[in-house]
């Protein structure tokens, strides 16, 4: 049933959309109990591995553990690589674990389009946990750190750039970091790495929350340094909730999330008139002969927008 109304709540069509967001309403109350996990880090890194050992940490502790897989790149391969249930193999025959790839947005900067939806839906089915995951190459990750209370980055040793290709933002984003596969040869590269990260996030990282960026390493293969990262979050969660962040956090995502729809809501509005896309394309080649000020030209098109709707 619950994979059913998420469905539902990714559906584009505009009823299906209205009937999920009325369920959604009504299931208000019995949402906000989770605790909710955003994971992120390049293909490889290690993800579902790491998910897939974190989370049977969980349920072997009761928990209910929900895992939503936010792939920006189904958009335009329109399927999607995170989707592979098999990748999370143990979780995914754990009664008390839902692993969910979620589709994401058609529109622009609709990344994670419904995902904060399917997070109160996970919460209403039950579950205590709910993890997402997005592969840290930009987008996605911004969307995925306002509806989540922890952010954590998974990174390699050793693997050349010391970024690799993670987002110097991404970074400054991340409550913690772990540093994956520490096992075998890797093991000693991986704890230099930790020692740099730490040091590096220490420069980076000025949170309101006061809680410094901790650096790990795990090896998901070999089981180790998986409960330590539940450990951290744990008190992550004991500090926040004292200081009265993780409330006023979550309030606070939750008006970014309906300033982040209303401006999504807008723009599907607008390129459903045909008429307003034929002034926006016209528009587009007169700003790309420098014939128009963009600024003057977004303008026109709200004051033809209110038109055509009124
Ligand atoms: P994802 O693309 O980030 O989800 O990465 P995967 O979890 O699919 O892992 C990518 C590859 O790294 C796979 O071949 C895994 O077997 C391997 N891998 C994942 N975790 C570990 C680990 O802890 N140690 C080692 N040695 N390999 C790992």
């Amino acid at each position: 049933m619950l994979a059913q109304v998420i469905t539902l709540s990714e559906s584009q069509r505009e009823e299906d959309i209205v009937l999920a967001n009325q369920i959604i309403t009504e299931l208000l109350p019995q949402t906000g109990k989770s605790v909710r996990i955003g994971i992120t880090g390049v293909p490889g890194v290690g993800k579902s591995t790491f998910i897939d050992a974190f989370g049977k940490h969980l349920t072997e502790q009761s928990k209910k553990v929900a895992v939503l897989a936010v792939d920006p790149s189904s958009t335009k391969t329109k399927g999607s690589i995170l989707g592979d249930k098999t990748r999370m193999e143990n979780l995914s025959k754990d009664s008390n674990a839902f692993i969910r790839p979620s589709a994401t947005g058609t529109t622009l900067g609709g990344v994670a389009d419904r995902t904060h939806e399917t997070i109160l839906l996970c919460e209403a089915a039950g579950f205590d946990v709910i993890i997402v995951e997005t592969v840290g190459v930009g987008q996605s990750e911004t969307a995925v750190r306002n509806m989540v209370d922890f952010f954590l980055l998974l990174m390699l040793a050793g693997a050349g750039d010391e970024l690799q290709g993670i987002k110097k933002g991404i970074m400054e984003m991340a409550d913690a970091v772990v540093i994956t596969k520490a096992d075998g040869e890797n093991k000693k590269m991986a704890d230099q790495a930790r020692a740099n990260y730490q040091h590096a996030l220490h420069l980076l990282n000025t949170s309101a929350t006061g809680w410094v960026p901790k650096v790990t390493t795990s090896s998901a293969l070999e089981n180790r340094g998986v409960a330590e990262v539940w450990t951290l979050i744990e008190a992550y969660l004991e500090m926040t909730r004292a200081s009265g962040y993780f409330e006023s956090n979550r309030k606070e995502q939750d008006l970014i999330w309906f300033k982040d729809s209303l401006q999504n809501q807008l723009r599907k509005q607008l390129a459903q008139s045909e008429k307003i896309r034929n002034s926006i394309a016209r528009f587009e080649t007169q700003i790309e002969n420098r014939q128009m000020l963009p600024s003057a030209a977004a303008q026109k098109i709200i004051e033809e927008f209110l038109k055509v709707s009124s």
